[in-house]
């Protein structure tokens, strides 16, 4: 059967292109699970892929990070038809075939099955973004960091990322900095369960080595000179978390942070995070994550708007998670 699916091409100028197609299912990638996707997302790296940021890695390529949908068939020992699973990073939509298509075929080995109580809808909600900020929050748990640890910021906080860390963090009892570009996002920050809003203005230009401690934890989606003066502010022995570059990929700073004042600086990678990790994430977003609030984040879209909301990621101008109906 035939099946819709975007796809990337490059011409014979180098020039990248966007647009939809009918796949024949013949054209399936190999692996031993066939999933009959209902949901994919729009993550930032989505925007980068299919606006040419040099993400995709073989042409043609049906880009999409993350899909959730029902097992159609499957040779895998773990799972069978009817099964509700979830896909994230692992390469698809970089060098494989990915989420924005209704089929896709992968290795069963790289699947997570949904939690119970967890819908294929709400585990797009989530998306890489989601199950990225709770990679961030178990890392800040992992060093110790606790509601009585004092405050913790969030960067890029209208942001995919950002909005789902906020309702994490505010959830377990942390008062949460958030860090917008955005102003006119404070209500919908505050209704995710920020108790303070700086202006990410603060944050972006370059500052001193070290700044007044202001928070004791952070999770940070945005990397350079924000990164830097981020970690200039941590309290004494405070832990940062470092995802993204949605300001840019340097790091334009000093040691002193970390050999003054003991901060902690914490990689977070969600595209080849092992299986245990991603299933722990999983299992505490399923009961962690206010539905009604995730209902807030969410933005719904057919394949036809991908194209357009890539393009508006890029831009800073999307709010919370999009999730795209791919039927
Ligand atoms: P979004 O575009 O949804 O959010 C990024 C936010 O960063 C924006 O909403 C904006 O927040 C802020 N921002 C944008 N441009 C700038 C700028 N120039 N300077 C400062 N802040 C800026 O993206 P996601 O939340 O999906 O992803 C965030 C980052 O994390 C991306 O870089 C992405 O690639 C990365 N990422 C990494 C993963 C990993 O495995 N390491 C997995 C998932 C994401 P506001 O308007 O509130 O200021």
């Amino acid at each position: 059967m035939p099946f819709r699916a975007i796809r990337v091409t490059k011409d014979e100028q180098g020039q990248q292109h966007a647009g939809i197609e009918t796949v024949d299912e013949s054209a399936l990638a190999d692996g031993n699970v066939t999933v009959s996707v209902e949901y994919s997302t729009v993550n930032y790296k989505d925007g980068l892929a299919i606006g040419g940021g040099h993400i995709v890695k073989s042409f043609p390529l049906t880009p999409g990070i993350d899909f959730a949908g029902t097992v159609d068939a499957s040779d895998h020992p773990d799972f069978a038809p009817g099964d509700r699973v979830v896909l994230n990073g692992w390469g698809f939509g970089e060098k494989y075939d990915g989420g924005f298509a209704q089929k896709a075929r992968v290795d069963g080995d790289l699947l997570v099955r949904l939690p119970q109580g967890l819908t294929t809808r709400e585990a797009a909600a989530i998306g890489t973004a989601g199950y990225t900020a709770m990679l961030s929050v178990l890392a800040l748990e992992d060093a110790g960091v606790t509601k009585d640890s004092g405050e913790v910021l969030v960067t890029g906080a209208a942001g995919g990322v950002g909005s789902v860390a906020i309702t994490l963090l505010a959830r377990q009892g942390h008062h949460v900095i958030a860090s917008t570009g955005r102003q006119s996002e404070a209500d919908y920050l505050r209704g995710l369960g920020a108790a303070e809003i700086i202006d990410r203005a603060e944050l972006s230009s370059p500052g001193k080595p070290l700044a007044r401690e202001r928070w004791a934890a952070a999770v940070d989606s945005v990397g350079s000179h924000t990164l830097v003066n981020v970690l200039a502010a941590t309290r004494y022995g405070g832990t940062v978390t470092s995802c993204g570059l949605a300001q840019g990929m340097d790091l334009p700073g000093t040691v002193a942070p970390f050999i003054l004042r003991g901060v902690t600086l914490a990689g977070i990678d969600s595209v080849h995070a092992p299986m245990e990790r991603r299933i722990r994430a999983y299992e505490r977003l399923a009961e962690e994550l206010d539905a009604a609030k995730l209902a807030e984040m969410v933005t719904v879209i057919g394949l036809d708007s991908v194209v357009e909301v890539a393009g508006k990621i890029l831009e800073g101008q999307v709010r919370g998670r999009t999730i795209v109906d791919v039927n």
